[in-house]
């Protein structure tokens, strides 16, 4: 079950509770009123990705659009196009899921506990 953080507005308190990715917006803890969810830490770390120097000229790129009207302006392309990294993870997740549903069934409180051993949100 990952964990989220929620912060209040009023006075920056910070509270930190897990939940499931579907409840994550219930049950939000209360400080001057109901605090607000903050961006999970792997959000930020793919944002903090874009804060780039360009080797061409060092022209500092900070965000995604930046980025892509940067490239296309020098005539350069994604070592491995956004679309098919995509599609390829579209389908490893599907291959996944048909040999997920290949193997014989675990007992249902076993398979809960391995899906929250593993971090996946029960
Ligand atoms: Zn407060």
């Amino acid at each position: 079950m990952p964990m989220y953080s929620y912060r209040c507005p009023s006075c920056g308190a910070v509270e930190d509770q897990f939940a499931r990715v579907s409840e994550r917006d219930q049950n939000i803890p209360d400080c001057h009123g109901p605090m607000t969810r903050q961006l999970s830490v792997a959000l930020i770390g793919v944002q903090a990705e874009v804060c780039a120097k360009s080797p061409i000229d060092g022209t500092v790129l900070t965000s995604r659009r930046q980025r892509s009207e940067y490239m296309k302006r020098n005539g350069l392309q994604e070592a491995v196009p956004a679309a098919e990294v995509i599609r390829k993870g579209a389908q490893r997740k599907a291959q996944i899921q048909a040999d997920a549903k290949a193997l014989p069934k675990l007992p249902a409180h076993l398979e809960k506990q391995l899906l929250q051993e593993a971090g996946f949100p029960g």
